[in-house]
């Protein structure tokens, strides 16, 4: 199996201290403090986002760094970045995940940034440069921005071939932190995990036979709310390695989850679950339905319990709204597809505690009360999941032969009385081979929650329900602190 995933990162922070004097950082909660515009901390530059913009207070300890590394918690399950609906399907995308970055504010730039992490890759991690492809920014006519040229003759003097380098346009190579904030071109580092010969193909094509391992970003820009580009007082270097990936290569995995990151959470659910094992295979079309049950909760029981260490619970608006769906579907892989008994999520949690815990001791510190409001929530949604799976039942048996279209109105009803997340009732259809009336849906959604009314102000506010909040789109629900700020508030 060679290197753990500790060995790994710990790797990555010496080289960047040691070879290069970055200052090491912790990461930060995944909680976003003072910024409204993200629900979750989605990336290691979050914390970092006012020296980008050069708002850091020059008193603190921020406004002095110039080279850092870390690596930081993130969570990717709401608002710009959100990958939830990706998780145990494919092998690579986790809600949570680890983000490894080193930085440069106003220092070093593009020739640096590449050749440290060519030499990283290559030399120490012994990756062979011929499994590597590089993407770069073709530019972008509609915003009127340049081709990355620069970028490309850095990669080709430091001996990337040229039919490894590749120009890809904005979707893929210019980074945005949210619908605001800084944002610039990158350059991506993908892995080829089976050495063929149309691997230049499937770079960027959601393959999990050459995935995306390291993003450098440019800095040089800020999304301003008009949607307009602004350029940053000083250009920095600002990258992204997901751990998670990283480690599958050096393990010699072509899944995430056969990493030493997530086997030991296999083999505790493998415990209580009465299901058949885990098979392992990856590729998107040998997907079962077992497995995705099994890479869910791995997956969701980490983000369980790094939100709640963290000091986020499962609630009714904003991240917390987010972690109630993700604990939601947990619940339900776990008790329906895995048959695992009550308790069987909370008991993981010590076994995520055991795999994180060195590096984030809150895990460690937090068990107990993770594992108790895991319960708490488990226990409230049980007895609604046992009547909604019946109520489906029902419905389905009473649908025409070769009808696949579900009623709205049942939907509805699974999700307005019995809490039922709308994407739950979907993926549940979906394994039936069915799907619901999505549009009937969001009629209903629309006819039976929204009232204007006007405060003492004339000022017109828009009366949600808890009901509909939840079926919002995550990136559209605000945090609890700021919904007299959008105009809502909690119905009755
Ligand atoms: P992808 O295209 O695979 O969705 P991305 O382009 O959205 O990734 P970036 O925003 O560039 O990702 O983030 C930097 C790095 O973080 C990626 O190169 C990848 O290694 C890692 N990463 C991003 N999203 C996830 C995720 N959901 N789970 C695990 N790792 C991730
Ligand atoms: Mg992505
Ligand atoms: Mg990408
Ligand atoms: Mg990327």
């Amino acid at each position: 199996r060679g290197v753990s995933s500790k060995e790994v990162r710990q790797t990555f922070t010496e080289f960047f201290h040691e070879l290069y004097q970055h200052k090491i950082v912790k990461s930060s909660t995944v909680r976003p403090r003072g910024d409204t515009s993200l629900l979750f901390v989605n990336a290691g530059m979050n914390q970092f986002k006012p020296i980008f913009l050069g708002t850091a207070d020059p008193r603190s300890e921020m406004a002095s760094y110039r080279r850092v590394v870390n690596s930081q918690k993130c969570v990717r399950a709401g608002g710009k970045h959100n990958d939830l609906e990706d998780v145990g399907r494919d092998v690579y995308h986790h809600t949570f995940f680890e983000m490894l970055g080193n930085w440069s504010f106003g220092d070093y730039f593009k020739e640096e940034a590449c050749g440290m992490a060519w030499r990283l890759l290559t030399e120490v991690y012994g990756i062979p440069s011929e499994r590597l492809y590089v993407s770069y920014f073709a530019g972008d006519a509609i915003s009127g921005l340049p081709a990355d040229e620069e970028t490309r003759h850095i990669w080709l003097s430091i001996g990337v071939p040229a039919d490894h380098l590749l120009p890809f346009g904005m979707r893929d190579n210019f980074w945005e932190m949210g619908e605001t904030g800084p944002c610039g071109p990158c350059t991506e580092i993908h892995y080829d995990h089976i050495g063929g010969r149309n691997a230049a193909l499937l770079v960027n094509a959601d393959s999990p036979d050459v995935v995306e391992i390291w993003n450098l970003v440019f800095m040089q820009y800020n999304r301003e709310a008009d949607h307009s580009l602004r350029f940053l007082p000083q250009f920095s270097v600002d990258t992204g390695m997901g751990l998670e990936r990283l480690v599958s290569v050096l393990q010699g995995q072509r899944s995430n989850y056969n990493t030493d990151l997530f086997t030991p959470l296999l083999s505790a659910i493998q415990q209580c679950a009465k299901c058949p094992e885990y098979s392992g295979r990856t590729g998107d079309a040998d997907v079962g339905r077992v497995d995705m049950a099994y890479r869910a909760v791995a997956d969701h029981v980490r983000t369980l319990s790094v939100c709640i260490a963290d000091g986020v619970y499962p609630g009714m608006s904003g991240a917390e709204l987010v972690l109630r769906r993700i604990l939601r579907r947990a619940v339900r892989f776990s008790a329906e597809v895995l048959q695992a008994p009550e308790g069987s999520l909370a008991g993981l949690v010590p076994t995520v505690a055991q795999i994180l815990g060195d590096s984030y001791p809150e895990l460690y510190k937090e068990t107990g009360r993770i594992m108790d409001i895991i319960n708490e929530n488990e226990a409230q949604f049980l007895s609604s999941l046992k009547l909604g799976r019946r109520v489906i039942e029902r419905t389905l048996q009473r649908l025409e032969e070769g009808d696949s279209v579900f009623p709205a109105n049942v939907a509805w009803s699974l999700h307005r009385n019995l809490g039922f997340p709308v994407d739950l009732i979907s993926l549940m259809l979906e394994e039936q081979g069915m799907c619901v009336d999505q549009q009937s849906l969001d009629e209903l959604a629309v006819e039976n929650n929204t009232c204007q009314t006007q405060n003492s102000d004339g000022q017109n506010l828009v009366h949600l329900d808890l009901h509909s909040l939840a079926r919002l789109q995550t990136d559209q629900v605000p945090h609890t602190d700021d919904l007299p700020k959008y105009g809502y508030s909690l119905g009755p």
